[in-house]
């Protein structure tokens, strides 16, 4: 009989974590105003609210953190870093950040301005944040079938090469940059292929543009390349994750994601000038070059994480966990973007809550529907965080409406999934007596999820 495949690692320390009743938690969520980031962690007693700086470190991570150079200037933790992401990525220049969106501010600061336009796949929400707060636009160009959530495709996450086409034929000089998110995390944690990465880089050669990768799960999609591309089947992961960069220019990063790290971030790329530009910005925003917005501990803990996550089996057991809870929810029945995408499993709300209006938000009623089943935290990716637009100021219901489910690295267990496929499902089985949903009574201007104050609709 063939040995099923297990983790690959062990426990080593615990940290408790406590059930809640009913009662408990519709109080809980009357005072959070319905919002779950508005949630206390302990009133949570699994938190799938983000995959973002909540994996757990290894051993060798903490070890690492011993050995942390807190020089203001030169620290050796710094080197020790862009040592290890130039030898990953080719990238000759890093600038580490506090995070992800710190990259997006620094880099950006340099290379956007009123009237730009963006154009790539689907914009993370920060990275579109960071462009309209310039007064540039966001052009999603992601292929068509995404928006399909049941349609079953391996790179669902890919750029529509004749849309991005034609926006370089239409806004020649005003577009800055391409810039392609991997995996795309706004389409469902969908991969983009090798083949479609080459395609953009022919597109930016052809209008002489360079392209960015947002690459916060950029192993997560080298995974997919290699277990779904033809011709990458014997590749290491690190061999393809250098093909992937070799198509780039240069790189966001939000380390708190495949660089298994709490807090961090960084701008890597090949071009000098870019480098130049990006360092006036760093130094206000973020702080001296050589830190930029990181301990020097948490550098150390950044190489080895960004090392031990380009390994296949430590990603083979992730991605593996996703697709077990995956298997779990297609048991019962429950519609999400298909194929499972790499961190998380986005389910289709607008076809559960099938009663409950638009207008009412539908994917932050199921949200909040599974917290008060079971204290299971998800996160709405949907039209609470597709903002308004910012010039007719009318809520954005033109995309998808999930709730994401995302899966901490080396975090939880699959009896974790387990409680989590089935109070989906009970929730699931109760929902043809789900009509309302929860309207807005306060919101911020720009990235109102994090802060929107709801109440039930009446
Ligand atoms: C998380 C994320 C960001 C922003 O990074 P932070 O570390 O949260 O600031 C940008 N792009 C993508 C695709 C992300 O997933």
């Amino acid at each position: 009989m063939e040995l099923p495949i297990a983790e690959s690692w062990k426990i080593k320390m615990v940290e408790p974590i406590r059930k809640s009743t009913r009662e408990e938690r519709e109080e809980w969520l009357k005072e959070a105003h319905y919002n779950v980031f508005q949630l206390k962690s302990e009133q949570v007693y699994i938190d799938c609210i983000t995959d973002s700086g909540t994996g757990s470190m290894s051993d060798r991570q903490w070890a690492a953190m011993m050995m942390g150079d807190e020089s203001y200037a030169g620290a050796r933790s710094f080197f020790r870093l862009k040592d290890t992401i130039t030898g990953l990525t080719g990238f000759e220049y890093v600038i580490p950040t506090h995070q992800g969106r710190a990259a997006e501010n620094v880099l950006f600061s340099h290379l956007v301005k009123a009237g730009d336009i963006v154009p790539g796949n689907s914009h993370f929400d920060t990275t579109k944040g960071h462009i309209e707060s310039r007064k540039a636009t966001a052009l999603d160009c992601t292929v068509d079938e995404a928006r399909d959530t049941q349609l079953e495709l391996p790179f669902k996450g890919n750029v529509d090469l004749g849309k991005l086409e034609a926006a370089l034929k239409e806004h020649g000089d005003r577009i800055p940059f391409i810039i392609v998110t991997i995996t795309n995390n706004t389409a469902g944690g969908q991969p983009v292929s090798m083949e479609n990465l080459r395609g953009v880089r022919a597109l930016a050669d052809k209008y002489g543009k360079r392209v960015v990768l947002d690459s916060a799960r950029f192993a997560e999609n080298a995974y997919f390349i290699k277990t779904r591309e033809a011709g990458y089947a014997d590749m290491t992961i690190k061999q393809i994750t250098r093909e992937i960069f070799d198509l780039a220019d240069a790189m966001t990063m939000s380390a708190k994601k495949d660089g298994i790290v709490n807090m961090g971030g960084f701008i890597a790329t090949r071009h000098e000038d870019w480098y130049e530009g990006a360092k006036r910005f760093c130094i206000p925003f973020e702080g001296y070059l050589t830190y930029g917005g990181m301990n020097g501990r948490d550098m150390e803990a950044l190489a080895v994480g960004l090392d031990e996550n380009t390994e296949f089996d430590n990603l083979d057991t992730r991605i593996r966990q996703v697709q077990y809870l995956a298997a779990r929810l297609d048991e019962f029945g429950i519609p999400y973007q298909r194929p499972a995408g790499g961190h998380a499993i986005f389910v289709d709300a607008s076809k559960v809550l099938t009663h409950v209006p638009k207008e009412e938000f539908p994917a932050q009623t199921l949200t909040v529907e599974l917290y008060r089943e079971a204290g299971i935290r998800g996160c709405e990716i949907g039209y609470i965080l597709a903002d308004r637009d910012p010039v007719t100021r009318e809520n954005r219901f033109g995309g998808l409406d999930l709730l994401r489910l995302a899966i901490p690295r080396r975090v939880y267990t699959n009896n974790h999934m387990d409680v989590i496929a089935v109070a989906l499902k009970n929730v699931f089985d109760r929902r043809e007596s789900i009509t309302r949903g929860v309207r807005i009574f306060w919101e911020a201007e720009l990235m109102r999820h994090f802060t929107v104050k709801l109440e039930p609709a009446k």
